[in-house]
């Protein structure tokens, strides 16, 4: 009796410190994010140690406060330590081939998060919204809120794009422009300054104050009298700088009211912003949703799975076509923002007010 107590009881003791262990017992996997400068990155850190962790992994997550060779520095050390798997937000998507070389020698697989890592080969799938989708949404907001279709305007607009750096900007920007162009081309939408094409309107490293300069110096340059009436942003985090430069001019009044601008991640002071009539829309890219795919994809790699993807075509990196999964971004404005973002649990009513 006794020493079946005893038995019982050493068997529990050896048992309970394994528990957690085997919980976590299927390694560590590396997750590279970009900078918590935008609310989306730190969101999408958080919901994928989550998902790891509900998968059985640790992670191992590291913010590069948007400087390149951090990034670098991180990934080396992880690859160093013994990850399993690297999921990477890249900050720079073509400065990775060294260290993801590193890595598929070691056979870690590597993981695209968001944006496509470009010109390398060790790049094994890459998890996304689709981001030609995400321009087209922004740019369907201008049309609708204009009455472009319904044969208003002549509108003065401006083009903004994101980090010329950044795979996502091209897809964003020509997104918008398959929309506009019919209206463009017709003279319904004047882009006075002239300034357009990805590259030239791009904003290096989606610096919002740099934003807030460039919208200043095409004020002051363009629109002596003339009044703007839209702003394609492809991102809350410039928003908030175009925003903020409108203001200082006397934009955001009864005489004077803010141009239709829109932007992307439904970012909560966007959110507001949008809530209080400063912003007209954004796009809402659930980052539990990504951190959940992203997980399940690397599990099914690690697992010798054949992992989902959705699209085989559509991202060439350079070297390849990298197997990609892609979700579905969603248009959020003042007029379905609770459904889209309160009733789906993403934020709370409160967060808002
Ligand atoms: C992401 C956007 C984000 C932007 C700036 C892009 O690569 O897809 O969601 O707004 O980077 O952080």
């Amino acid at each position: 009796m006794r020493r079946t107590t005893f038995l019982a009881l050493s068997a529990l003791l050896t048992l309970a410190p394994c528990a957690p262990l085997l919980a976590q017992g299927k390694g560590t996997i590396g997750i590279s994010m970009p900078t918590k400068g935008s609310q989306r990155w730190i969101a999408d850190g958080d919901n994928m140690v989550k998902s790891f962790k509900a998968l059985g992994y640790q992670a191992d997550l590291q913010y590069a406060d948007d400087e390149i060779p951090n990034q670098l520095a991180q990934l080396e050390n992880m690859v160093t330590k013994g990850v399993k798997a690297l999921v990477v937000a890249s900050i720079d998507g073509s400065t990775l081939s060294g260290v993801l070389q590193k890595a598929a020698e070691k056979g870690v697989k590597v993981v695209a998060y968001d944006r496509l890592i470009r010109g390398s080969k060790n790049v094994d799938y890459y998890t996304t919204f689709d981001n030609f989708q995400v321009g087209v949404l922004q740019a369907e907001s201008i049309v609708n809120r204009l009455g472009l279709k319904q044969g208003k305007g002549p509108f003065n607009l401006e083009v903004f794009a994101g980090s010329p750096d950044d795979n996502n900007s091209g897809f964003f920007y020509d997104g918008a422009m398959s929309v506009l162009k019919p209206y463009l081309d017709s003279g319904k939408l004047v882009v006075r300054s002239k300034q357009m094409g990805a590259m030239k309107v791009g904003i290096l490293r989606w610096d919002t104050a740099t934003a807030q300069a460039r919208m200043d110096n095409l004020m002051s340059a363009y629109y002596g009298k003339e009044k703007l009436h839209a702003v394609l942003s492809p991102a809350d985090i410039l928003s908030i700088g175009i925003i903020s430069s409108l203001k200082s001019l006397g934009y955001g009044s009864a005489s004077q009211p803010m141009p239709v601008i829109t932007g992307q991640d439904a970012d909560l002071p966007s959110v507001k912003a949008i809530l209080r009539g400063d912003q007209t829309s954004t796009v809402f890219k659930d980052t539990r949703q990504l951190a959940k795919v992203t997980a399940e994809l690397v599990d099914a790699v690690l697992s010798g799975r054949a992992p989902q993807v959705n699209d085989t075509k559509t991202y060439n990196n350079g070297i390849k076509v990298v197997p990609s999964y892609l979700l579905k971004p969603v248009a959020v404005d003042a007029t379905n923002w609770k459904p889209v973002l309160v009733d789906s649990g993403y934020y709370k009513e409160s967060q808002l007010k």
